[in-house]
């Protein structure tokens, strides 16, 4: 069964064909600039194909249009016709508190996706977009969404409740939703596997560490806290956004700058986190790299940063009342030694400590722990486009 898993942003979607019988990715690629003059396709297959082309994109539509003749493409091309896509998967970025789970997308379905607007105004509308350009282009095919909220939709009201008049929770769902549920989910389903262990007797704490950070309690299979809240801005500083402050902060900063509520997210948003603690560059190679030339704030950076992740660790591991597991993933979690030691450093009191020499690992799968640490830590890559293609191939069966 071949499944095309569809992203689409406001202005890029991205997309891969998985071959769901071995789960070969047959092809990726993106479409990039759709609706801006120069809009563009780069696409790779699995046999070291390539090709990157200028190509008038007006919509969504227009994309998905040219990711087909791609994917059908004489030279190009990974399947002889549209009839072999099977199913469509897509990421949809919010699913409230409607989606606990995946779903084959319907009417009802796609005006629920469409009352989520509200909670991502950035995020929604384009995956709609998205999945109205597959349903007309692919007339009869099934599509799937898959939401980044679901695998949290597990919590207890004590985790996902503010403190504010209750009437906004009512009036505006306004709560802690958390997001990258489907890369959280994977890596702690990976790593029950890897250690042989049953999911739902396992206690793990997920980080997903990338240019958007967050951490989960995974306690025997269900969510029960998480580090983002009702926006992914909340929890650790990330690349460029700050993660929980003082809220006072934010009506101080704008009545001390005189800023609108559009500068002062912006400034949450995009100018702060490490970028604006270290001054040098939101991507943590670049911080590595200032460190090793001696900038004292690029340290910084990093230790308030591991500093945060180790909080989280801690304060998750006596929500569930132990631990078994501490999963690193995404880029930083994936690649970056130092950080993973520094989390980790410490935290030898609750049975968890690394081996220098295996937590040297890159982007693979390993068991970074020492062979006496009680609480196994893992590197796993994420791989949210297989998980979307899973959670279709389950669906459409
Ligand atoms: P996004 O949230 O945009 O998907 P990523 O998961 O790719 O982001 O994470 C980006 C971060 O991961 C950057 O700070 C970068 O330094 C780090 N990173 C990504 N790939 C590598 C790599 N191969 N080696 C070292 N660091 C990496």
């Amino acid at each position: 069964m071949k499944i095309l898993v569809v992203n689409a942003g406001s202005s890029s979607l991205k997309y891969q064909l998985i071959d769901m019988t071995d789960e070969t990715v047959l092809a990726k690629g993106l479409c990039d600039r759709i609706g801006i003059p120069g809009s563009l396709i780069k696409h790779k297959t699995y046999d070291g194909r390539s090709v990157e082309k200028e190509i008038t994109m007006a919509d969504h539509k227009d994309a998905i249009a040219s990711l087909i003749k791609v994917l059908t493409h004489e030279e190009w091309g990974v399947i002889k016709s549209l009839d072999e896509i099977k199913a469509v998967g897509h990421r949809v970025v919010h699913g409230g508190e409607k989606f606990f789970k995946s779903v084959i997308i319907d009417d009802e379905v796609m005006q629920a996706i469409e009352e989520c607007v509200e909670l991502a105004p950035l995020h929604n509308p384009p995956n709609i977009t998205g999945i109205r350009a597959c349903q007309q282009i692919m007339n009869g095919v099934p599509q799937v969404a898959v939401f980044d909220t679901a695998f949290h939709q597990t919590m207890p009201q004590k985790a996902y409740i503010y403190a504010l008049p209750y009437e906004y929770y009512k009036k505006y769902k306004l709560r802690k939703y958390g997001f990258h549920g489907t890369s959280h989910k994977y890596v702690a389903e990976r790593a029950a596997q890897i250690l042989g262990k049953p999911y739902d007797k396992l206690k793990i704490v997920t980080c997903h560490l990338g240019n958007g950070s967050s951490i989960a309690a995974v306690d025997c299979g269900k969510v029960i806290d998480t580090s983002m809240g009702f926006t992914p801005l909340d929890g650790l500083a990330m690349g460029t956004r700050c993660g929980t402050i003082d809220p006072a902060v934010v009506t101080f900063l704008m009545n001390k700058e005189g800023l609108s509520a559009e500068e002062m997210d912006a400034i949450m948003n995009k100018k702060s986190g490490v970028l604006a603690i270290s001054g040098v560059s939101s991507d943590f190679r670049d911080l590595d790299d200032a460190v090793d030339q001696g900038n004292e704030r690029a340290a910084l950076a990093l230790e308030v940063f591991s500093y945060q992740v180790k909080k989280f660790i801690g304060a998750y591991a006596c929500a569930m009342g132990g631990i078994d597991a501490i999963v690193f993933t995404a880029g930083i979690g994936e690649n970056n030694p130092k950080i993973r030691k520094m989390v980790c450093e410490g935290l030898g009191f609750m049975g968890a400590s690394i081996n220098e020499e295996k937590n040297l690992v890159r982007g693979a799968e390993m068991d970074i722990s020492t062979e006496d640490s009680k609480v196994r830590v893992l590197v796993i890559p994420t791989n949210e486009e297989l998980a979307i293609a899973k959670e279709t191939k389950k669906l459409v069966g």
